[in-house]
């Protein structure tokens, strides 16, 4: 047991270090809330091992190890030049290489980046590959842009990216706005550029030149993994459940489509204009034309199934009525008043395909009423970790077939699963995965830390 005097110098360390870390950067208020919900789960932790404090691991960690930012100049079809911001974060290196996915979306600033680099690095800790936290992205908007015109862009990213990174020190991948297109026009324009091909520079790759089967559907099938996990603990399965998915990009769609081939009824999913409701069970052949091939909105559903029902706005998809819910869009795109919806409604898990999808307070409410809750750091650790497979098959110069890699996937959910239960009961705090997830993965990049000295 802890003694109350070790507990509160804990927490009052660990507000030291927020109070600063907000001081430092006033505005950054998603890398703010990131921050604040990781700190206040390791208080017993440091409580337990002041060696933490001690050796200030808390200061090092929020600091990232480097930060860039550039300027991304380009020329659209019309002839006119835009310029737009980049950014790179190599946040942490204690176990691996940096590691991460690039962002293009308008909201994209050194605060979106910076939460995302952070939340990285507990992440891939807990894939239990060696791989260290990263993130980048850039203010773009793909968003209604020709093909030549994503190309120009991307080259330009990587025409001042490409001297950062390196397949043994920082990995990119994709994330909003960056898909198999985006990453095949930057592998090009690194390859160029360098005069080499270093396939393990970038992952997500296409299958043609060094990408990894099973790395598109990795996030989605890895989420409801996760899922299942939790679920088969209470005697429950996926079978019969009614599911709801925000989002239609890569991690809804292979979310949907894994809760379908487990026999769950998906009733709607969304993107950035609305919702579509489809009580006989979403098509996904058809939101896979409409949004891969096409990149139309998702209210082109109804013109093919007139039955269904399109609702404009993203947030109500979350007054649906469902026993599952998987927030698969964006960050704090589900509120505190979407999760009383929610359990109104009847949900009994919640697992987070996007990074940091609900706010504190919707996580604290959905923890307060038993929700089996998953959060995305363990949930949707998937994508990344099949992005570490994808390294291993191109340093060994070799491909695993899809089932290889799925197996794989299927495996390193479930120990991410174990790992979070068993921290969370370690500390004393069955069942909340929150805290499970942020402690396990504190601890090993903590303790590799520790054993690299002050650096
Ligand atoms: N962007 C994904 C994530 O949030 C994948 C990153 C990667 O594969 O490196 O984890």
């Amino acid at each position: 047991t802890i003694s109350s005097e070790a507990s509160a110098s804990a927490a009052n360390y660990v507000q030291q270090v927020f109070e600063a870390v907000k001081r430092r950067d006033p505005l950054e208020q998603e890398f703010h809330q990131a921050v604040k919900e990781i700190l206040e789960c390791l208080v017993p932790v440091l409580a337990r091992h002041p060696q933490y404090m001690e050796n200030a691991i808390l200061e090092r960690l929020v600091e990232p190890e480097r930060s860039l930012s550039f300027r991304v100049p380009w020329m659209d079809d019309s002839g006119t030049i835009h310029v737009n911001r980049g950014y790179r974060i190599q946040f942490n290196s204690a176990i691996g290489p940096y590691k991460g996915g690039i962002r293009f979306h308008p909201s994209v600033y050194s605060g979106i980046v910076k939460f995302l680099g952070f939340e990285q690095i507990f992440k891939n800790a807990l894939t239990g590959l060696p791989i260290g936290g990263g993130k980048g992205g850039a203010d773009f908007d793909p968003k209604g842009k020709s093909d030549r015109e994503i190309m120009a862009f991307a080259q330009s990213f990587m025409t001042e990216l490409y001297r950062h990174i390196g397949p043994d020190t920082d990995i990119p991948a994709g994330d909003i706005g960056v898909g198999a297109r985006e990453i095949g026009y930057m592998f090009g324009q690194y390859k160029r550029i360098r005069g080499g091909h270093e396939a393990g520079v970038l992952t997500g790759k296409g299958l043609l030149y060094g990408g990894s089967l099973a790395r598109k559907e990795a996030t989605g099938y890895g989420l409801v993994y996760f899922v299942q996990e939790m679920l088969a603990a209470q005697g429950l399965g996926l079978e019969g459940q009614t599911v709801v998915v925000s989002g239609s990009g890569n991690v809804s769609i292979y979310a949907m489509e894994k809760a379908q081939q487990l026999g769950a009824l998906v009733i709607a999913c969304s993107d950035s204009g609305g919702f579509i409701h489809d009580p006989q069970g979403i098509k996904l052949d058809t939101v896979k034309r409409l949004k891969e091939q096409n990149r139309s909105r998702i209210s082109e559903y109804l013109k093919e199934h007139p039955h269904a029902e399109y609702i404009k706005g993203s947030t109500g998809i979350w007054n649906l009525p469902c026993q599952i819910a998987l927030p698969c869009a964006t960050q704090n795109e589900l509120d505190e008043e979407a999760a009383r919806a929610l359990v109104a409604g009847g949900v009994l898990a919640v697992g987070e395909g996007a990074n940091m999808p609900s706010t504190l307070p919707a996580v604290n409410y959905f923890l307060q009423q038993g929700i089996l809750f998953a959060p995305a750091k363990a949930a949707n650790a998937g994508g990344v970790a099949v992005s570490g497979l994808e390294m291993s098959q191109n340093g060994m110069r070799l491909s695993w077939s899809f089932e290889e890699v799925d197996e794989r996937l299927r495996l390193i959910m479930k120990n991410i699963y174990r790992s979070a239960v068993r921290a969370a009961e370690e500390y004393e705090l069955p069942g909340n995965l929150v805290a499970g997830a942020n402690i396990a993965g504190f601890l090993k990049v903590a303790d590799a830390m520790l054993a690299q000295g002050v650096v």
